[in-house]
């Protein structure tokens, strides 16, 4: 079965064409040079770029894969959680696709995406296992009961992580997006130069909070410059403040797979590309066994979209042209994958 999938949920502009597991392309134009200069996403500009430049990346996907849409079995578009004027502009291209050349059209779950990703990189990998979801819009433990359901343990009760990432790089003057700055420079800093809080570690839930944390770091840097120090030791503040983070997510994620008697972990989301993040992995790899999916298939793509779009076409969904796009679809605790 032949699906392409589209993804313009947030900054990320998507098309891919997955047969089975097999990506046969996989196109993403990231608009982060676009927001840099805003140090975040721009909701209308993110929106505006997407209508911009799905057109073209459709166009060069069938080039390169030299697949005609007769050979398409079904279309898959990601309908939430998202920025409304983005998905907008995703499920509407879907939507004059399927009408144009009669194809089914099935909304996906951008969450369920994620965990779909790593069908595409281990075919192997059998439910139950528990998602660790480090993006910059989201935090989230998950767990996969069977090929459908998709459950959530716990989720950031403020700031995504990678949010948290992106505004302490603020902070110490460092550049957008912060997580790959802060990645580089602590690795010539001390991570126990500054003992940063790690908010709800030894709670009982599986939820997270990192906007504290954040609070912490503007303090200590207002500290710093008030006591008169001649230059902030900013990869002591980084490495220290990212040490924290990590020690809360990697202790709830272990946690709450000991808790559910689960081996596996599968990463996902763009902090999982974090380098202290992946050497820390090592502490914990006589209890579980890791799964880390290559960069491409970690932060926003289509590919994914189309991997878990495949699961209800070969089902018989079909969700045709009233598919409306849900920017809060993630709101419950049970998860559907459309
Ligand atoms: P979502 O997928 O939730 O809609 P998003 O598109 O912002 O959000 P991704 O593209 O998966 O998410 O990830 C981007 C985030 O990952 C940014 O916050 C960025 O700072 C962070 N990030 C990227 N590389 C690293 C790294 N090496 N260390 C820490 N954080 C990183
Ligand atoms: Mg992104
Ligand atoms: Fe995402």
């Amino acid at each position: 079965m032949i699906v392409l999938g589209i993804e313009t949920s947030c900054d990320e502009t998507s098309v891919a064409l997955v047969e089975d597991n097999k990506v046969l392309a996989n196109l993403v134009y990231s608009q982060i040079s676009t927001h840099k200069k805003f140090g975040g996403v721009v909701p209308e500009i993110a929106a505006r770029e997407h209508l911009k430049k799905l057109p073209a990346l459709f166009n060069q996907l069938l080039t390169e894969t030299q697949v005609d849409m007769m050979q398409v079995d079904g279309i898959a578009v990601t309908k939430g959680p998202g920025l409304i004027g983005a998905l907008l502009v995703g499920v509407s291209f879907a939507k004059g696709l399927a009408l144009r050349y009669r194809k089914k059209l099935v909304g996906v779950n951008h969450i369920v995406g994620h965990v779909y990703a790593n069908h595409l990189v281990y075919p192997e990998l059998k439910p139950p296992y528990v998602v660790l979801m480090v993006s910059g819009g989201h935090t989230l433990i998950l767990k996969t009961e069977d090929d459908f359901s998709v459950k959530l343990l716990g989720r950031s009760v403020d700031d995504a992580v990678g949010e948290a990432f992106d505004k302490i790089a603020r902070l110490l003057g460092l550049g957008y997006p912060g997580g790959p700055e802060i990645d580089k420079i602590a690795k010539t800093g001390n991570p126990k130069a500054f003992n940063f809080p790690r908010p709800k570690m030894h709670d009982s839930d599986y939820d997270f909070s990192f906007s504290g944390l954040k609070t912490s770091v503007l303090y200590e840097i207002k500290r710093l410059q008030a006591s008169n120090v001649s230059e902030l030791p900013i990869s002591d503040l980084a490495a220290s403040a990212q040490e924290a983070m990590i020690d809360v997510l990697l202790y709830k994620v272990t946690k709450a797979a000991k808790d559910n008697d689960v081996r596996k972990i599968v990463l996902a989301g763009g902090v999982a590309a974090n380098s202290r993040l992946r050497e820390k992995l090592n502490e914990y790899t006589s209890e579980f066994e890791f799964y880390i999916p290559p960069l491409e298939f970690c932060s926003d793509n289509a590919a994914m979209i189309a991997r878990a779009g495949l699961e209800l076409l070969k089902n018989g969904v079909d969700h045709g042209l009233m598919l409306e796009p849900v920017p809060n679809l993630f709101e419950m605790d049970e998860i559907a994958i459309g």
